[in-house]
């Protein structure tokens, strides 16, 4: 054995004594009992509190922390551990928002009770994912607690509005900490797989354009129903098309197009009797590793042309919602997979697994916006988020702070 390893298994073994499962949960419990669903129309409904303990409880720790607003009440924090001056800098990213807990009557225990049972803790967030975040702060906590030297510098970045427009994440990558992170672990939950793809997305505006008429005399009017109804027809065969273009990603499957919303009229009132002038749809696109935004566009436009030749008067209008969100893969000799995948062994003792995320996470800002690689690794079953009864296994949820300690030993070196 290499003596850089057998280094880095005695100061492992230094650094996971002072992660402690009590610990752990009861952070994950502080944090999940502090509601932070972001409301626009309520000045109380944000990150802020949730950020404000996360900041509070790393600046204890003798962490440096900044706080940068993103926008009001909805603070980035931003936290680091200094290590050797030159050395690479690894990110361990989480977001402070939830998304909403619904009919919170529907709850077998409350959203925001953080109650632990049978090895479970319970709640909007436990999962998604202030599990992770508790997790990746207590990682930072332990080496400094064990007094480590780092040979470069550990981030732990818990941004805003991850769950809609990551505009926290979109800010952090500007800052000069965002600028020099050279790898990043998202601790999003994915029952602590090595996800090392993730789809990307993007949100296609489709307004079709016909002409209002009596429904009495469908022939004095154009209608944008009937086009609608041809386009949304042609989207499965347009689907296959665009997916046999790309290798067949083993833990992603196959890209979709999959309308969300269907719309008309699109202005004034419904009535039985009218042919609206305007129609609308929405797609929900979620790409593959190797398929470009643009290859869907410039399908889902040749099909507006087709649906035009086909239907006299019509006229159809294909609009992005947002900037795409690019698929991202990161090789599996990156530097960062291998220390993660290297903890996940000297952690657990057993070999670790891989997997993909289904959604698209902040990390797809870091790749885009950097070009950095990226691991997705974190405790909570993958398919729990956004629904009712939200929980994260406390073994899972130890294991990642345990994981993510040894990965930044491992990524950084030790002095
Ligand atoms: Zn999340």
């Amino acid at each position: 054995m290499p003596a850089t390893v057998r280094a880095n298994r005695d100061v492992l073994t230094r650094v996971l004594a002072h992660v402690s499962e009590d610990e752990v949960v009861a952070l994950t419990q502080r944090l999940v009992r502090i509601p932070s669903v972001f409301r626009p129309d309520d000045p109380d409904a944000n990150e802020a509190a949730v950020a404000h303990v996360v900041a509070e409880w790393l600046h204890a720790e003798g962490l440096a922390v900044l706080v940068e607003q993103v926008a009001p009440g909805r603070p980035n924090v931003v936290a680091w551990l200094e290590g050797a001056p030159g050395g690479p800098t690894l990110v361990l990213e989480g977001h402070t928002d939830v998304v909403t807990e619904g009919d919170a009557r529907a709850w077998r225990h409350g959203p925001w009770s953080g109650v632990l049972e049978d090895g479970r803790l319970y709640g909007r967030g436990a999962a998604d994912m202030k599990g992770g975040l508790a997790a990746a702060m207590a990682a930072a906590a332990a080496l400094k607690r064990a007094g480590v030297r780092l040979g470069g510098t550990l981030v732990v970045a818990a941004l805003v509005d991850e769950e809609a427009g990551m505009t926290g994440a979109r800010q952090f990558v500007r800052t000069p900490l965002g600028r020099a992170m050279d790898a990043a672990i998202i601790c999003e939950p994915e029952q602590n797989e090595l996800c090392l793809e993730q789809k990307g997305v993007f949100w296609a505006r489709v307004t079709i354009h016909g002409r209002m008429a009596h429904g009495a005399m469908p022939y004095a009017g154009v209608n944008p129903i009937a086009a609608a109804g041809a386009f949304l027809g042609a989207l499965p065969r347009l689907e296959r098309r665009v997916g046999r273009g790309v290798p067949r990603s083993r833990f992603l499957g196959r890209p979709h197009i999959t309308p969300t919303r269907c719309r008309a009229p699109l202005d004034g009132v419904a009535q039985d009797n009218v042919i609206p002038s305007r129609a609308g749809l929405v797609l929900d696109v979620r790409l593959t590793p190797g398929l470009a935004a643009e290859t869907v566009r410039a399908a889902l436009d040749g099909l507006a042309r087709d649906v035009e030749a086909r239907q006299p008067g019509i006229k159809v209008e294909v609009e992005t919602v947002a900037p795409p969100r690019p698929p991202t893969k990161t090789p599996r000799n990156a530097a960062v997979v291998r220390a993660l995948g290297w903890a996940v062994s000297a952690v657990t003792g057993r070999r670790p697994r891989f997997g993909g995320v289904p959604g698209s996470t902040d990390g797809t800002i870091f790749v885009a916006e950097r070009g950095i690689p990226i691991v997705t690794f974190g405790p909570g079953n993958r398919q729990v988020p956004h629904q009712v009864d939200e929980h994260v296994e406390v073994t899972e949820l130890v294991e990642a702070a345990r994981c993510y300690a040894a990965a930044a030993l491992r990524f950084l070196g030790a002095s």
